[in-house]
């Protein structure tokens, strides 16, 4: 499996996939190539499909620093392919073959951009479990001991996490004309009453943050990150529980992240909704028992369920972009992460859970490769066509 790291990247929004994939392939392109003053950008599959709405072009002409940037689309491709060539006068540069594969994690056929380092030798929950076992060793020493590195770049990460919150707290007004969409982060903190008040509120500043394309870390994606964020967020400002703990948390969630991205996907437009807000679900109600001292087995309860009762969730965003479902889907799976959590504690003495989280992502890869294509980020089917209606 890869680093957990990669779960977690700092950039802009709207979209993991959709603006920080194509960001750093238009950067190392332009690391490689920096005197270019002209280029053509091929967008493949659900890219090409919701570019306008997910800003991609955008984000690519300002990385690239240049306003002569020609884009063509391939609808018919189920990858997101981004193909990139530059020109310097009338010499061309090599062309690039680049795939957004979600969660801002790129695949360049031509340069190596590290993102397919293989970190742990395991490769399953399971394969941890027996790990853990015959070490005697815990969850923790088990990650930390493969990513020394991982904890400062949580460190950072919560940082960025804490600003994205406060900025979204801050702000008012209009985020988006073609769907007359209002922010009401703001006003929902300012009426917020209890926990789970708060917690919708710190979802829907980060989420309406994203839309923006503010600055953002994944957990994993950006359309999900609502969900840790505002976990975080809470737990910072409302409990004064210490950042160690809160690395700690997300160095958990990111494991149980880290599985399903290894086993099924985290990518809306490959698995639907279900990969993305679903995987946030699971990593969230994972920290949580974790935070409320549970053992293993119920760690992995309420990471089970956190996806059991997402299988099927479609992936629809109208008119490409990341605000309807995705915003109030985030403030809602806050909240379906807790009670994940809560239900495996009040079981851990009871029952049993049938199906194992490595089944259930399984179920969840299965399901998704069975979703119909316009129900996966591609914005040609469900709610995106009752909108127009
Ligand atoms: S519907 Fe879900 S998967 Fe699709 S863009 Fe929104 S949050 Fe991401």
């Amino acid at each position: 499996m890869k680093a957990i790291k990669q779960l977690y990247r700092i950039g802009y929004g709207p979209s993991s996939s959709h603006t920080i994939g194509p960001y750093r392939i238009a950067q190392y392109y332009k690391k490689e190539f920096p005197e270019c003053d002209r280029y053509q950008v091929l967008l493949g599959g659900s890219l090409a499909l919701t570019a306008k709405g997910h800003g991609t072009m955008d984000i690519i002409r300002r990385v690239l620093e240049c306003e002569d940037v020609s884009f063509s689309f391939v609808n018919d491709s189920s990858q997101n392919n981004m193909d990139i060539t530059g020109f310097k006068g009338t010499k061309q540069e090599m062309t690039w073959h680049g795939l957004s594969l979600g969660g801002g994690a790129i695949h360049i056929a031509e340069y190596d951009v590290g993102d397919d380092k293989e970190i742990y030798a395991e490769n399953s929950f399971d394969e941890i479990k027996r790990y853990l076992q015959e070490h005697d060793t815990d969850l923790l020493t088990y990650i930390y001991s493969h990513e020394p590195d991982l904890k400062s770049h949580l460190y950072e990460c919560l940082d960025v996490m804490y600003r994205t919150v406060e900025n979204g707290l801050r702000k008012e007004g209009l985020l988006n004309e073609s769907l007359k969409y209002y922010r009401i982060a703001k006003k929902l903190n300012e009426s917020a009453k209890d926990r789970d008040d708060r917690l919708v509120a710190y979802s829907y500043a980060a989420c309406e943050e994203n839309a923006s394309g503010g600055l953002m870390c994944t957990a994993p994606t950006l359309g999900s990150c609502g969900i840790l964020i505002s976990l975080m967020y809470y737990l910072h400002k409302d409990e004064n529980i210490p950042e160690e703990h809160l690395c700690d948390m997300l160095a958990i969630a990111g494991l149980f992240g880290n599985c399903i991205k290894q086993n099924a996907t985290i990518a809306g437009s490959i698995g639907g909704c279900q990969a993305e807000v679903g995987t946030a679900c699971a990593m969230a109600a994972a920290a949580i028992a974790f935070h409320s001292k549970a053992s293993l087995r119920t760690i992995e309860y309420a990471a089970e369920m956190g996806i059991e009762h997402c299988l099927g969730l479609t992936c629809d965003p109208v008119l490409g972009y990341v605000i309807i479902p995705c915003i109030e889907r985030n403030a809602m799976y806050i909240l379906r992460a807790l009670d994940c959590a809560n239900l495996a504690l009040k079981f851990k003495n009871i029952k049993e859970n049938v199906i194992s989280f490595d089944s259930v992502v399984k179920v969840m890869n299965y399901t998704g490769n069975k979703l119909a294509v316009e129900l996966k980020e591609t914005s040609l089917g469900g709610l995106s066509l009752e909108y127009h209606k």
